[in-house]
């Protein structure tokens, strides 16, 4: 696939190009150098240079603080100068390409230390030799042009150095030359695909179930694709794209993947969060190019998942991203730029609908919204049922009964669960999967695997033991709550050390105030056990707590069940696909009065519960005892000895 990155073999890496552009660097600058000195010098003892002084040979001497430069006369020889250096050798090109013998003039430099020499002055003007302060600079065309440009060719070089990296981060890195990267337009057309391509997903509404309404809107689209004529003779015209909602895992790319599937048509998927980058233009860019292919390839379906990444709303001034604007605008302009007929349908998934900028949802753009909520009791069944036709099953699986237990789970968790089963009947070297390899492979999804390896000391073991009786007498005890499917005090992997597994007789849509109510007091009947036996309180209930309080501060704030408060709502939802984060609507006086309620509400539940468990302390008992010695009690058993007397 045209995944990002798949380019690697031909990318130069980043710190080979860094050593590549220093070794040239370095290069130049002594090319440089070595260009400008075609000059030779030789350092000569101020004995030597007194004698060239006093030999008439010498024409002028720079001087400065610590050094003298000496100039020779033109036409001295190299035996006159060999002479008066008393036999010192003499570099090499310095001599005259005419006159072999004569040194080239000016070619040579002589230079020594300055000694604090009161005669010498004296002494120059007696030879006629000339002298001043400073020494020349040497600067030739070279060495002036070279300093112009060396620094742009340095700067242009890190540049390029920075916008490589740049590149591959973006997974772009376009072109083998050093420099198309640059030359070839820039990052702004960068061609780095980000997206998928599937000609043929292979996938049907067969493989999607529990999404009965989501496919009925969208097998019209397929139906379009498929007949377009039909459409076109009646006038009719078709949407342009929808919106597909919903919690994550529920199915939103395997039902866009069934309308590609169903239509026979491509599937081009990629993910919003993948089109915005750090660089202004990259993603508008990645938009333009995908709608390009697409059109050269109609009919066929463009998916964008998380399209919330790139379709926030547009106003909001803090934190507000140019890029993904534009991204954004881009979007919204191909979205208008394709004829209605055309044949390309856009299916966008998101699970925060309410953050979208309202120009996507326009009619002409994603018209359409597509609600891919969480299954519900048959959708479950009927999920367990697709993903079991791809393991083997014995004849005691009972998928209503998964369905019971798996209460709020997505479609993803279900494929998973049925995974995990298949995982555990072949570690336990069976060729069917079972009942209770599904039913433990609930378990593993949700509470993670059994610890076996971590030992509690007995009291511990005690205590996790009084805590999980207590949720589930509280459970049994109440007719309004759940009755009990299992209780364990194994630990798991996901943190529980024990837990108590409810499964309600009926899937629920409604819950009563009475029922609420009944759930909390379960929920606190751990806590309960930890007073009512062992008068003190453990971490283990932290948990708990927190589920009990979110349902009562629910109940005060959302669903209008205090008396204090009465029908006032004091808080709402958002993010409701995700995981749903409550805003406070109201002051924070009444906040601080709603604080009060729910402690009460929490206070009144927790009584009850250790009531409950005070008037029922045979059963307690009896049933720790059961569970203490077995590890697991499953429901019927338990059952059993709440009623035995
Ligand atoms: P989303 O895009 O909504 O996050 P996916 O479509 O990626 O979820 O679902 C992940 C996996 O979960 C799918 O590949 C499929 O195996 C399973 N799944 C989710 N919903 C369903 C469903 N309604 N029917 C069958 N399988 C499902
Ligand atoms: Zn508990």
């Amino acid at each position: 696939m045209n995944k990002k990155g798949d380019n690697g073999q031909r990318k130069i890496p980043s710190w080979l190009i860094v050593i590549l552009v220093f070794f040239l660097i370095t290069f130049v600058m002594n090319f440089v150098t070595a260009l400008n000195s075609s000059t030779s010098s030789l350092q000569i003892t101020y004995d030597q240079f007194l004698n060239l002084v006093e030999a008439g040979d010498v024409e002028y001497v720079y001087m400065d603080d610590t050094q003298l430069q000496i100039v020779l006369k033109e036409g001295i020889t190299t035996s006159d100068l060999v002479e008066a250096l008393n036999g010192e050798e003499l570099p090499e090109g310095i001599a005259d390409e005419e006159n072999e013998e004569a040194i080239q003039y000016q070619t040579l430099i002589l230079y020594t230390g300055r000694i604090d020499d009161t005669e010498l002055v004296s002494l120059l003007r007696e030879y006629d030799v000339h002298f001043s302060q400073e020494i020349p600079q040497q600067t030739s065309v070279l060495t002036s042009i070279a300093s112009w440009v060396l620094p742009i060719v340095i700067m242009y070089l890190i540049y390029f150095v920075i916008m490589r990296m740049v590149m591959k981060r973006m997974g772009g890195g376009e072109g083998n030359g050093m420099f198309s990267g640059m030359m070839g337009g820039g990052i702004g057309k960068s061609k780095a695909k980000v997206y998928n391509v599937e000609e043929r997903t292979g996938v049907t509404f067969a493989d999607v179930a529990g999404q009965d309404e989501a496919k009925e809107s969208l097998e019209e689209m397929v139906d379009y694709l498929k007949n377009p004529g039909k459409y076109q003779q009646i006038g009719a015209k078709q949407p342009k794209g929808a919106l597909l909602v919903g919690s994550p895992g529920t199915g939103k790319t395997l039902l866009a993947k069934a309308v590609a599937g169903e239509a026979g048509v491509p599937f081009y998927h990629l993910t919003g969060s993948e089109f915005v980058e750090l660089y202004v233009g990259v993603g508008a860019s990645r938009v333009r190019d995908l709608f390009e292919t697409a059109k050269k390839n109609t009919p066929c379906i463009i998916f964008i998942d998380e399209i919330d990444a790139i379709g926030k709303k547009r106003d909001s001034g803090l934190g507000s991203n140019d890029e993904r604007e534009q991204t954004l605008n881009q979007l919204l302009a191909e979205m208008d730029g394709f004829e209605t007929n055309s044949g390309i349908i856009v299916l966008a998934a998101t699970n925060r609908p309410e953050v979208l900028d309202q120009a996507l949802l326009r009619a002409g753009r994603f018209d359409r919204r597509v609600i891919v909520d969480k299954p519900d009791l048959p959708g479950r069944e009927n999920i367990l049922k697709v993903h079991g036709r791809k393991v083997a099953l014995s004849d005691d699986v009972d998928f209503h009964a998964i369905a019971l237990a798996t209460s709020g789970a997505s479609g993803a968790d279900l494929a998973n669960i049925v995974n995990e089963a298949a995982l555990l009947a072949v570690k336990l070297g069976r060729h069917m999967v079972m009942q209770k390899d599904l039913m433990e492979a609930v378990e593993t999804v949700f509470a993670g695997k059994e610890k076996k390896e971590r030992v509690l000391n007995p009291k511990e073991r005690q205590m996790v033991a009084y805590h999980e009786v207590g949720h589930a007498l509280i459970s049994a005890l109440q007719k309004d709550a759940q009755p009990v499917q299992k209780i364990t005090i194994v630990p798991r992997t996901m943190g529980s050390l024990g837990y108590t597994m409810n499964v309600p007789e009926e899937e629920r849509y409604l819950l009563t105030k009475e029922e609420i109510q009944a759930q909390i007091t379960m929920l606190l009947g751990g806590r309960a056990a930890e007073i009512v036996k062992f008068g003190t309180a453990t971490t283990g209930a932290s948990n708990d707590i927190e589920r009990a309080t979110d349902l009562a501060r629910k109940m005060v704030t959302q669903y209008g069940m205090s008396d204090h408060f009465g029908s006032m709502g004091l808080e709402k939802t958002q993010d409701q696909y995700l995981d749903g984060r409550n805003v406070s609507t109201c002051s924070s006086q009444t906040g601080a009065e709603a604080d009060e309620e729910v402690r009460r509400l929490i206070d009144s539940c927790q009584q009850e519960a250790i009531r409950l468990l005070q008037e029922n302390s045979d059963a307690f008992e009896r049933i720790t005892a059961r569970l203490l010695e077995k590890e697991n009690i499953s429901g019927e058993e338990f059952m059993e000895l709440l009623r035995e007397k």
